[in-house]
């Protein structure tokens, strides 16, 4: 078995400018985390890894670049699962926070609770030492634009989802066969108040479970529930479906049940790995042997050595 992590930047249809950055993004996030794997940490510790340095990335959905809700604040959603105990930590719907995965984590290893929200998970970090940052520092100039255009009389909803992509998330297996994920997501563009989505629910923002395997998921949110994904996939895998074919029949189920699009990275317990997605793109790299694997569109598949730089 040979560790290995799998990282993906959000589904949807990104605008051809942004398309490198979310590669780039995707790689560099996949490379610390299996330099986390490679210096004997954890799953979880890679997973955690990953999604903080996306968070921390203004091109994508999670942390700063957070997509603004109709009032023009950030809200953010994040979740990670440890496989080994089936243990779990979620927040929802958190603005002053830099890095919810890591808020998330807490909620994890230091509460007997499973998701904490809004105001609650604020006083939660606060009794943490988590820093807060003013909700602004989250809100990129791309982010404000495209609320702006999204309110202007006459817009097209569905021309200003474009380039909504960027929820982050990854999955890992580590040299002791622990398996963990990891999501974070400023959710959708001008969502309603207190609209939480899919990443913060067990079993449709992610899953884990060493003897299944583990899936952190992208896309719309409100279909991803309907079909709970990422527990759906993990029982096709236990039918027997390979890593690759359980992903595609768990988004193929959820656009023919639903008509929900979106994607996924999912291991199994033998460090087989998976990006599958129903949108345009996904952006995703995946690390392991000493090699990157990365892809953009569908179909895409490009490798560069852990040695080469970015
Ligand atoms: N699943 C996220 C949500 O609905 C959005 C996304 O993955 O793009 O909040």
């Amino acid at each position: 078995m040979f560790p290995v992590v799998v990282v993906h930047g959000g589904s949807g249809d990104i605008p051809k400018e942004r398309s490198r950055q979310s590669t780039e993004g995707v790689c560099s996030a996949a490379r610390a985390g299996y330099a986390v794997l490679r210096g004997g940490g954890s799953s979880m510790d890679a997973v955690v890894e990953v999604v903080s340095q996306l968070e921390n990335n203004p091109a994508f959905n999670a942390g700063c670049g957070s997509v603004l809700n109709v009032k023009g604040e950030v809200e953010m959603d994040a979740i990670v699962m440890d496989g080994k105990t089936l243990g779990s930590g979620a927040v929802s719907a958190v603005c002053h926070i830099a890095n919810p995965i890591q808020l998330a984590r807490l909620v994890m290893d230091k509460t007997s609770h499973a998701c904490l929200t809004s105001e609650g998970a604020s006083l939660f970090a606060r009794s943490m030492g988590v820093p807060e940052v003013p909700p602004e520092s989250l809100i990129t100039e791309y982010s404000r634009m495209r609320w702006r255009k999204n309110l202007a009389p006459g817009s097209n909803p569905v021309e200003c989802q474009m380039g909504k992509m960027g929820t982050v998330g990854a999955v890992a297996v580590d040299g002791e066969g622990n398996m963990a994920c990891a999501t974070s997501t400023g959710g959708m563009l001008n969502k309603m108040e207190g609209r939480v989505g899919d990443t913060p629910c067990i079993g449709s923002g992610g899953y884990a479970d060493n003897q299944l395997g583990a899936v952190s998921t992208t896309g719309h949110g409100e279909a991803i529930m309907k079909v709970t994904l990422a527990r759906l996939i993990l029982f096709y895998m236990e039918q027997g479906q390979s890593v690759e074919a359980a992903s595609d029949s768990g988004l193929a189920y959820m656009k023919s049940r639903v008509g929900g699009l979106g994607g996924v990275v999912s291991v199994d317990p033998r460090g087989h790995w998976a990006a599958r997605f129903s949108s345009l793109q996904m952006a995703w790299a995946a690390a392991q042997k000493d090699t990157v694997h990365y892809g953009l569109h569908t179909g895409e598949h490009f490798t560069q050595s852990i040695d080469d730089p970015l």
